[in-house]
């Protein structure tokens, strides 16, 4: 390497200024100070950590997918419409005839194009929180401002902070995630109107862990004035698939389209979802399955000393560890015994919290007889 390299500038001594150097002096100073999503990389032992579905698909569906992406050429980008997928997607999840549909790479990219097409610099993404972390993140990377309006103590949502903060900050993007992640709770239909109402902007219902719980708002993705509703197949067994799916009024949805990278949802994806979606009971059964051991697991976490859990209607629980044991100290003692789930360790709200996906029932098992000896 010499300082004549294409890319290359000097230092003041003369030097060639390193990559990293070049990195720090180029990239935006808040992207510099932020850490990156955390992803697990730990492959072995029980995960609990991601809200995955732990069934796999049975084999007459991983045919169809087989069979499926056996004929789907990769010569050819993506079609410039997805009408059969739209149709199989409308007839699976309840999405109505008149309202309109766009599709992510994950509802991630989704929570992402709603801040890009809706905020200006300097503009407000307002959700509680905790919540989903990615709804702060795409408001930064987007050079708007997040403002997190705290939960309870008891993690319900605070509607009177709410309503003050919209009237305060006037919000162009308001993130409710319903059921909340990571809390599981489920905001009541009456304050989520409230909200609707005081926005002045769009209020995103994120239902990504509709499936495992009671109630949607789907049926009025079409006729809500300011609200769209965000899905993902990511928690019914599909995560390493990644697609998710936003429903609302056309104008709204026709705006943020606009924002879309070309050919977001390859063709082995909807090759595949349109296999898996052949077989959508298979996907209800296995949510169902989960579902039913939800309080099952709870009562056995909540049986355990010092354990309180919240209640959840998603698929996942959150405890809290206020025993001798803290949550962090808990959290690495399943670690060292390869059962992976949440802690949040740099949010004090979720202070000796972990937040544990439902599993198989071995590994319920497994997990209640790690924590019976671990908190003794
Ligand atoms: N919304 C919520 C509330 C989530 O918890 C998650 C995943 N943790 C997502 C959206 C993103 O899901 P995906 O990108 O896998 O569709």
């Amino acid at each position: 390497m010499n300082a004549a390299e294409p890319g290359r500038r000097p230092a003041a001594d003369g030097r060639a200024l390193t990559a990293a150097e070049r990195a720090a002096t180029t990239i935006r100073p808040d992207i510099l100070a932020l850490s990156a999503y955390a992803v697990g990389h730990e492959d072995d032992g029980i995960k609990l950590d991601a809200m995955e579905n732990p069934y796999g698909l049975p084999d007459v569906v991983r045919d169809a997918i087989a069979a499926a992406a056996r004929a789907t050429p990769l010569n050819r980008y993506p079609a410039g419409r997805h009408d059969a997928l739209e149709s199989a997607v409308r007839a699976a999840f309840g999405v109505p005839d008149d309202a309109a549909l766009l599709f992510g790479n994950g509802s991630d990219e989704l929570i992402s194009l709603v801040v890009q097409a809706c905020c200006s610099p300097g503009d407000t993404v307002l959700s509680p929180v905790p919540s989903f972390v990615m709804f702060d993140m795409s408001a930064r990377f987007h050079h708007a401002r997040f403002v997190g309006v705290p939960l309870t103590a008891a993690f319900e949502l605070d509607l009177p902070a709410m309503l003050a903060a919209i009237r305060a900050h006037r919000p162009k993007v308001v993130f409710l995630a319903v059921p909340n992640n990571p809390t599981g709770g489920r905001w009541a239909d009456d304050a989520i109107e409230a909200i609707l109402a005081a926005a002045p902007g769009l209020v995103v219902i994120d239902e990504a862990y509709q499936p495992f719980a009671d109630g949607t708002w789907m049926p009025r993705a079409a006729g809500l004035a300011n609200a769209v509703v965000l899905r993902t197949v990511s928690k019914i067994g599909l995560a390493g698939l990644r697609f998710g799916y936003l429903a609302g009024p056309a104008p709204w949805i026709a705006e943020i389209d606009k924002l879309r990278p070309p050919y977001n949802v390859d063709v082995l994806t909807e090759a595949v979802m349109l296999a898996v979606l052949r077989h959508k009971a298979v996907l209800d059964e296995q949510a169902a399955r989960l579902r039913a051991s939800r309080d099952g697991l709870a009562r056995e976490l909540a049986a355990l000393p010092g354990v309180t859990v919240h209640p959840s209607s998603a698929n996942f629980l959150l405890a809290r560890f206020s025993g001798k044991m803290g949550g962090n100290a808990v959290h690495q003692a399943l670690k060292t015994r390869k059962i992976r789930v949440r802690a949040f360790p740099g949010d004090p709200a979720l202070r000796d919290c972990l937040r544990i996906s439902l599993g198989t029932p071995d590994e319920h098992a497994a997990l209640i007889a790690a924590l019976r000896d671990i908190l003794g």
